[in-house]
């Protein structure tokens, strides 16, 4: 995915959780999650473009790929039952095989150790005293956030979680990314010359203004990702058995892949897939599978940011508590 693509997702990310129904004490969490984003939103271009710009990890940490096999021992995780990558994987005939991972490929260990880094690097902001030279400041915990949603949001484009090349040939992977991009570039008034977002007045990212555009906005892929995520209920839980962001970040991944072959059947591949064919080959749309795509993309950034931020504070609750004693 591209740079605005990336920031417009952990927007979304944020402002699901800020419109989502939650207990009150999950909504205290979330809403100190949205101020602290908040304050920080101007940094979030350059922070979730960061592993693209600098880093520069992407042959084997944007990626985990998978590769269908008759022998391998690996089998199918669960995840909660609203991901509509979950719901189209499990239609696959691939579902019921098994598969081989590249083992090169460390998506879900990345994702887990910026989790971990987020949440020891707010500890040791809370725990050092003002001025001291070991505590992180606030923009390098930023920094960290939006990294991550980087990461978590790569695992839902099915091509970084399918061995086929579809770098190579005419590279779908990058066209289908260049229409993402062109789109929220087209419905979003965006301050090129200081790579950012205009805000609206709840500052998120400003709609385009005028009414042929906002009229053209009502049946884009856009509207339909805000359609699809207002309708789905938000399960703060991992899915099955998962139990921490690898678990759950693996079985992304792995309806990622299923949702790439859903698009883009066997036998095809960069060989015979042409800018003519590659939207007709799968038993889904181009549209419904952006949509799945994105509104999953968005729904795991909500979950993963929340479920950190959540232990942090859990934890902050309890050292205030053990000071005062
Ligand atoms: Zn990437």
């Amino acid at each position: 995915m591209k740079k605005y693509t990336h920031a417009w997702l952990a927007f979304m990310a944020i402002k699901r959780l800020e419109e989502t129904k939650l207990s009150d004490t999950d909504r205290r969490y979330a809403n100190n999650l949205i101020t602290w984003f908040k304050s920080h939103k101007d940094s979030v271009i350059q922070g979730a473009w960061y592993p693209d710009s600098v880093i520069k990890d992407m042959a084997n940490s944007h990626v985990l790929k998978l590769t269908p096999s008759d022998d391998a021992a690996n089998k199918f995780k669960r995840l909660p039952s609203t991901y509509l990558n979950y719901q189209y994987g499990k239609k696959t005939a691939l579902w019921k095989k098994s598969f081989t991972v590249d083992k090169d490929d460390n998506l879900p260990d990345r994702c887990e150790s910026i989790a971990h880094s987020v949440i020891d690097n707010l500890k040791m902001q809370e725990s050092e005293d003002k001025g001291s030279p070991v505590s992180p400041t606030d923009n390098q915990i930023a920094l960290l956030l939006f990294m991550l949603s980087h990461y978590v949001s790569d695992a839902h484009m099915p091509f970084h979680c399918d061995s086929r090349r579809f770098s190579a040939g005419m590279n779908l992977h990058a066209q289908i990314e260049a229409k993402w991009e062109n789109i929220i570039r087209r419905y979003y008034q965006i301050d090129d010359a200081n790579a950012r977002f205009f805000y609206d007045p709840a500052g998120y990212p400003l709609r385009a203004k005028g009414t042929h555009i906002d009229h053209e906005y009502q049946s884009s892929l856009l509207k339909a990702v805000d359609d699809a995520l207002r309708d789905r209920r938000f399960s703060i839980g991992w899915g099955g058995k998962n139990n921490n962001v690898w678990d759950f970040m693996s079985a992304i991944c792995q309806y990622s892949y299923l949702l790439s072959y859903r698009f883009i059947p066997e036998p095809y591949d960069h060989t015979n897939v042409t800018s003519a064919n590659w939207q007709s080959l799968g038993s889904i749309s181009f549209d419904d599978f952006s949509v799945a795509v994105l509104s999953d993309a968005i729904d795991s950034t909500a979950r993963v940011w929340f479920r950190v931020w959540r232990k942090y504070m859990k934890w902050e609750r309890k050292a205030r508590a053990k000071k005062k004693k």
